[in-house]
């Protein structure tokens, strides 16, 4: 993973002639690169862990699992976000954890959060590092020192119940080397968000994160059976059957928690054979709206498409723009739609009829399976491009939010209005992209990509649109985040979300589990 950009160095991309076209006329974006320091370029602000802390960590995990060197430190400095690669790009000092601590087994966690609670050292749990909301931010709050605990060598597949169709898989596991353990047996998770290749089986529980296939396996939290968490108060071992009605489920308080309560060590899931057959299709639909209506169609009737979801007119025609054939067939405006099927023959060919009846009963034109194979090629490279469009002067983030079908049309233009209205207010033009990323039957997340012209300092021109964003969705009532979490960034709004005495509670389980609040501070809890 880079540290100043997202992902695999070898798969980055300069921006094609056509894009730039794009941007100059659109936006008023040159598109010529600006490049960022060099890695050893960058100042980190240096350690404060004092000696006989170091020492005593050390005698922890073994000194060859700690470290304070920069190159270590730098790239868990941050997450993912627009706001934290810009920040990356700064020849001032930059923060860090003043050390790196890697834990082999769940004793050493527990006498590292013992140890930092007694000498008053904060702790921010960190899987890949792929938060794009201030998740793994290295914010002290009053302690003396604060270390990244990096969960990479929870990297085991530790059981599987073919029986059962359950699995329990260490919290380190990035999403391939899961997926890939799982498919020597015979099995898949089948959770593909996009940050996918890099992001950890214990940061998809922390952060209930949901993929791509959702609407056919589910989001995250729902496959989850089973965690295990070590807090500084005791180890939590939660789940232990299918269902149950003995009290509030605690797996709930874990799930979503973001290291602010336990480091989650192990996740016991939901796994399913390895699909026997795969059909794609893809469709297009005259406007968002008629779209919408197919998809909620589709979801309220349980047809069963692993995946659906529909790009408004503007993600449509940007796509368009960029090629005018979509996997080599000719698309012409409106909004596509993309669906897969995924299990064994017979049942996909069932469940892809019923769907395909449903689309087309709500007026959608089927476009065949190219556009949406070539969907499921590309899906992991968009935040590539957001690479070379920060690099080429551009300013380009995502966020996202959920509410019923029946307030879906107003959040989306209320949330569509904000952004174009306060990137005005900056002098800058914008594009505001949006699609229906996952469908439940009483409503929808939708998804937004904005890309506007950087002006002046950049990461203070997008934190007041980002405000204006987030009252604007609280205001026309969607949710904070439908998938990235609360971290740092989504904190100021969670009053808001859960209302005072739900921050009351989330407090109370705080002190119960982590009484001296080491654990990941200014995160989540308002
Ligand atoms: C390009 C891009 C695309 C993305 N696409 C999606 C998407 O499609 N769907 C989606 O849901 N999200 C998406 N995200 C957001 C992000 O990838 C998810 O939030 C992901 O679940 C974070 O996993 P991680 O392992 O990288 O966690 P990190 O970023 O390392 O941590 C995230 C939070 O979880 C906590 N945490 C991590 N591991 C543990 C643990 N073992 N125990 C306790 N706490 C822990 C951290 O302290 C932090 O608060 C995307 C991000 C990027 C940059």
């Amino acid at each position: 993973m880079k540290w100043d950009a997202w992902g695999d160095p070898a798969l980055a991309k300069p921006l094609s002639e056509d894009i730039k076209g794009l941007l100059a006329a659109v936006l008023g974006v040159s598109g010529e690169v600006v490049a960022g320091p060099a890695a050893d370029k960058v100042v980190l602000r240096p350690s404060t862990l004092a000696d006989d802390d170091l020492k005593a960590l050390a005698a922890i995990v073994g000194a060859s699992w700690l470290s304070t060197r920069d190159a270590d430190r730098l790239p868990r400095s941050g997450g993912k976000s627009t706001p934290d690669l810009l920040r990356r790009k700064s020849r001032e000092p930059q923060d860090a954890p003043d050390a790196v601590v890697l834990p082999g087994s769940e004793e050493e966690i527990a006498a590292v959060l013992a140890l930092c609670a007694e000498r008053r050292i904060a702790v921010v749990p960190f899987g890949g590092g792929t938060s794009v909301v201030g998740g793994v931010d290295p914010i002290r709050a009053g302690f003396t020192a604060v270390l990244s605990l990096d969960m990479r060598r929870f990297d085991q597949l530790l059981t599987l119940d073919e029986v059962s169709g359950e699995a329990v898989l260490g919290a380190g596991l990035a999403g391939p080397q899961a997926e890939a353990l799982l498919a020597a047996r015979g099995y898949e998770l089948g959770h593909y968000p996009q940050s996918f290749r890099f992001a950890t089986i214990g940061g998809f529980a922390a952060t209930r994160s949901s993929g791509q296939d959702s609407a056919g396996y589910g989001r995250f939290d729902e496959m989850v059976r089973g965690l295990r968490v070590i807090t500084p108060a005791g180890i939590l071992d939660l789940g232990r059957a299918p269902a149950s009605a003995a009290g509030p489920d605690l797996r709930e308080l874990f799930l979503g928690s973001e290291g602010v309560f336990g480091v989650i060590t192990a996740v016991r899931l939901r796994v399913h054979p390895l699909p026997a057959v795969r059909e794609f299709e893809a469709w297009s639909f005259p406007d968002f709206a008629t779209g919408a209506a197919a998809l909620r169609a589709v979801e309220q009737q349980g047809t069963g498409p692993t995946v659906i979801r529909l790009s408004d007119e503007t993600e449509t025609a940007v796509n368009l723009a960029m090629t005018d054939q979509i996997g080599g067939t000719q698309v012409t405006g409106g909004c596509l739609a993309v669906t897969v099927f995924e299990g064994d023959a017979e049942q996909v060919a069932a469940r892809h009829a019923l769907t395909r009846a449903a689309l087309l009963a709500a007026g959608g034109t089927s476009l065949g399976e190219a556009p949406a194979r070539a969907w499921e090629h590309g899906r992991f490279n968009a935040p590539y491009l957001r690479d070379a469009l920060l690099a080429g002067g551009a300013l380009c983030e995502t966020l996202e939010t959920a509410t019923g079908w029946a307030q879906l049309d107003g959040l989306k233009a209320a949330v569509s209005q904000t952004l174009q209205s306060a990137l005005q207010d900056t002098g800058s033009a914008s594009l505001v992209m949006c699609h229906i990323s996952h469908v439940y039957p009483t409503g929808a997340s939708l998804y937004f990509t904005v890309v506007a012209a950087q002006q002046g300092e950049p990461i203070e021109q997008w934190a007041g649109v980002k405000h204006a964003v987030g009252d604007a969705i609280m205001a026309n009532g969607g949710t904070i985040s439908h998938h990235h979490a609360v971290g740092a960034d989504h904190r100021p709004w969670m009053d808001q979300e859960i209302g005072e005495l739900g921050t009351r509670i989330l407090r109370a389980v705080k002190d119960a589990v982590d009484p001296a609040g080491i654990l990941n501070p200014g995160k989540l809890i308002p």
